[in-house]
């Protein structure tokens, strides 16, 4: 008798050892902060290991069939704009194709290390974005769409956020290759030009990083 009390506590203890340690499995697989197109998922956890700031905060990876003057769009979702800046959810938007000499071409094919930098850049706006206020973000929104100061500003800070996380090769081929393809539209290069960090910039900005860490 005493044998079998003995004997039952043991698989009490191991049955309740084995619920126990499921339970965080369970968890991870429930939490889903990231939301991301199995097309894309690789170049998208890559650019997140980047970022361990962001590992809890909501974010979905979304295509869209279009999207105006860009292909990726990073955007609080607006309701949890209601809520406060710890519990605010993302999404970043990815136009499914875009236009090289006229012809059209799915965004997910573009070169891995390429993607991984477009969406490190977009990344690098989450970061700014967590920083703000929801008034604030409001604000950013109206004068991003008013102002070409602001928005040189706001797209060098997110280039800024990429390279202080180290993803600067990603950031510079990303530039490369929108700046030396010779059929992307000259106007969508003017733009990037215009409101992005230059690649000697970045050169520039990952001096000065590396000396900080130095000293
Ligand atoms: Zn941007």
């Amino acid at each position: 008798m005493k044998l079998m009390i003995v004997r039952n506590r043991k698989w009490l203890l191991v049955t309740f050892c084995v619920l126990m340690s499921t339970v965080p499995i369970y968890m991870q697989e429930t939490k889903k902060e990231h939301i991301i197109p199995l097309s894309i998922k690789t170049e998208a956890l890559k650019a997140l290991s980047y970022y361990p700031e962001l590992k809890n905060t909501p974010i979905e990876f979304k295509f869209k069939k279009h999207i105006k003057k860009s292909i990726m769009q990073a955007q609080p979702r607006f309701l949890s704009l209601l809520k406060g800046k710890k519990n605010r959810s993302y999404k970043i938007l990815i136009s499914e194709t875009f236009e090289i000499g006229g012809q059209h071409y799915a965004t997910e094919n573009i070169p891995e290390n390429v993607l991984i930098g477009w969406l490190g850049h977009e990344l690098g706006h989450v970061m700014d974005y967590r920083n703000r206020s929801s008034l604030n973000l409001i604000w950013f929104g109206i004068k991003y769409y008013l102002s070409d100061s602001y928005i040189q500003k706001a797209e060098r800070a997110a280039d800024t956020y990429a390279v202080e996380k180290n993803m600067e090769t990603y950031i510079l081929e990303t530039k490369n290759f929108i700046l030396n393809n010779t059929n992307l539209s000259e106007v969508y290069k003017a733009r990037i030009k215009k409101y992005y960090l230059s690649p000697d910039e970045i050169v520039k900005l990952v001096e000065d990083r590396d000396f900080k860490k130095e000293n």
